[in-house]
């Protein structure tokens, strides 16, 4: 079984390194942040792009919130998610993954409103073939979409479910407190959150071990096989045809040279 593997690239040399990096790593997709990933501002981009794969992603800097009680920061939020997805309509991206925002201290059913109006506004507002995939996260504070409620709620209510998919991400399913150890607790996971969600929006998994403890709501990433999922956990994991089918990509730390290979050969190692 040969898996669709990929890896979080920095495009901070230009995007001819970036694809060569991709090539390098023998890669079958990767992800780029679509701006600056700690600010709002976006950076010189260029209009036509020819990106030699047919599977790529975008991934939306951390400070957009689309559950901002801040009517500035929600604004730009909105309007840097329609940027980014046309910009990913042109150059061919199939998705961008964002997270699904922080409801800071307003409550947790204003924040899905938010996250559900805002998906609206930008819906109807530009037709993009680019998908605007949501990712589950650690539940950290005040942040939403760590578990399958929350995501059932945002699909269920949308209009057009048509141009949304989703991202798990196996660090932030596990520190959120659903096991990935053993075959018996993956099912679980897994089944409860298709009970939730329907498999169809599933897109691609970020596959990181985890520094945190189960349940520890730490988003804190770490190479495959040396955190608390650990290796087992993973070679379990690869055994769910769900799992192994989809895009998986690292977002495992960068260490001067060699980080990259070592965890995509770790996966590959785990699956045969
Ligand atoms: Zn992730």
């Amino acid at each position: 079984m040969s898996l669709c593997l990929g890896a979080h690239l920095f495009i901070s040399k230009g995007f001819s390194k970036t694809i060569e990096e991709a090539y390098r790593l023998e890669l079958c997709t990767f992800q780029f942040f679509s701006r600056n990933p700690r600010s709002l501002r976006n950076f010189k981009r260029p209009e036509k792009l020819e990106i030699p794969f047919k599977v790529f992603f975008l991934h939306s800097p951390y400070l957009l919130n689309l559950a901002s009680p801040e009517d500035y920061i929600y604004s730009n939020s909105k309007q840097a998610l329609i940027e980014d997805l046309l910009w990913g309509d042109l150059i061919g991206a199939t998705g961008i993954v964002v997270h699904p925002g922080s409801h800071k201290g307003s409550g947790r059913k204003i924040g899905l409103y938010k996250i559900l109006y805002a998906l609206e506004e930008i819906i109807s507002k530009v037709d993009t073939t680019c998908k605007i995939i949501i990712e589950n996260t650690s539940g950290s504070g005040t942040e939403l979409g760590s578990s399958p409620e929350d995501f059932e709620f945002i699909i269920d209510n949308l209009q057009d479910k048509s141009r949304i998919g989703i991202c798990l991400d196996t660090c932030h399913l596990f520190s959120a407190g659903f096991d990935l150890r053993t075959k018996e607790s993956i099912k679980e996971t897994f089944d409860r959150w298709f009970s939730f969600i329907d498999t169809s929006y599933l897109m691609l998994f970020h596959t990181n071990d985890s520094r945190g403890s189960l349940g520890s709501h730490l988003d804190r990433h770490i190479h495959i096989g040396e955190g608390e999922i650990g290796e087992e956990g993973f070679r379990n994991l690869l055994s769910f045809e769900l799992f192994r089918s989809k895009p998986l990509i690292i977002e495992t730390p960068k260490e001067p040279t060699g980080s990259d290979e070592k965890n995509l050969n770790k996966l590959r190692e785990l699956v045969s």
